[in-house]
């Protein structure tokens, strides 16, 4: 009987093991569903969210694109405007070659004898000056152009109220076809200037570095002994050597109005400048500190006109020019 009872109690037991491994499998399967099932969902929320990232981003770089192929040509724009503007200088420096050939040929021509056309380079020394600006405008309405030999002595006192640097303007007036020429950066002829060809040398060369810097690279070839080039003595030769060597040249005057001594009156300007107008190519000397010949500037200007004078710049190939 107890065999029997055992013997059910195993059968039982084997149900019941087989029951529970069943519903083992079952939560198994059960819990393997929803797994499966959740990282579904995760890996399919994160793949559209991973789809509207790489649309969002498809659209970014199509508009990226679309502004390289704008930005693209609106650098061709700037590429061909800036090869423009090039040609423009190189044609601008041609027209500029090309006048002065003009007026060299008119030159030889009054040379030789064979016209009897009139030059006068107007000339202007020492500046910048506050007075430089009024003798640009008087050029200015005239319409004349005219030779600057600059220093640096007066460069910290342009005009009255020394607010404005004196070089200012400079650029503007190089451009409208004024000659910017070198005059010394310290002019100071009884201050050791003239002690030695190499002083001398070193403040020529301060002053083209000054002019080039002042008017975004403009390059003087033309120079003035302060003083005149008596004033050098013995070292004059050695001197134009080194100036040759440096590519400049170099020029005196033949015309004046006395304004670079003392000048008493506007008529004694006048007479001495009236008296020295002798030649059918003249360079004039004026200096741009001196009130009284901006004073006569511009009768000068119609008096020689009245007299048959064309009015130009200097130009280093000019006969005037001693190379
Ligand atoms: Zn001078």
């Amino acid at each position: 009987m107890e065999k029997r009872v055992s013997k059910s109690k195993k059968q039982l037991n084997h149900k019941t093991t087989k029951f529970l491994h069943s519903s083992h499998s079952f939560y198994y399967l059960l819990f393997f569903m929803i797994l499966f099932i959740g990282i579904s969902i995760l890996l399919y929320f994160h793949a559209s969210s991973l789809k509207k990232q790489y649309s969002t981003r498809e659209m970014e770089i199509s508009e990226l694109k679309k502004q390289l192929k704008k930005e693209k040509k609106e650098y061709q724009v700037l590429v061909d405007d800036y090869h423009k503007y090039q040609n423009l200088d190189s044609s601008i420096e041609d027209i500029k070659k090309n006048y002065f050939k003009k007026i060299k040929e008119m030159e030889d021509a009054i040379i030789r004898g064979e016209s009897d056309k009139k030059i006068a380079y107007l000339t202007f020394d020492d500046g910048p000056y506050y007075n430089t600006y009024r003798i640009f405008d008087i050029l200015d309405q005239y319409d004349v152009k005219a030779t600057f030999f600059t220093t640096n002595i007066n460069g910290e006192y342009c005009y009255d109220n020394k607010s404005e640097n004196c070089w200012i303007r400079y650029p503007e007036y190089l451009k409208k076809g004024h000659t910017i020429a070198n005059h010394t950066y310290t002019h100071a002829i009884f201050r050791g200037l003239y002690n030695s060809t190499d002083s001398f040398m070193d403040a020529v060369v301060k002053q083209e570095d000054l002019v080039k810097e002042l008017t975004g690279g403009y390059v003087t070839n033309i120079l003035r002994f302060p003083g005149g080039s008596p004033t050098a003595k013995n070292l004059k030769d050695p001197i134009i050597e080194r100036l040759r060597e440096r590519g400049y040249g170099w020029v005196d005057w033949n015309a004046k109005d006395g304004d670079g001594g003392r000048l008493d009156s506007r008529e004694q300007a006048w007479d001495i400048f009236t008296s020295s107008i002798d030649e059918n190519i003249e360079v004039i000397l004026f200096h741009d500190y001196n009130g009284i010949t901006t004073e006569i500037l511009p009768d000068a200007i119609d008096y020689l006109k009245n007299n048959g004078y064309q009015m130009f710049p200097l130009f280093y190939e000019s006969n005037m020019i001693h190379k």
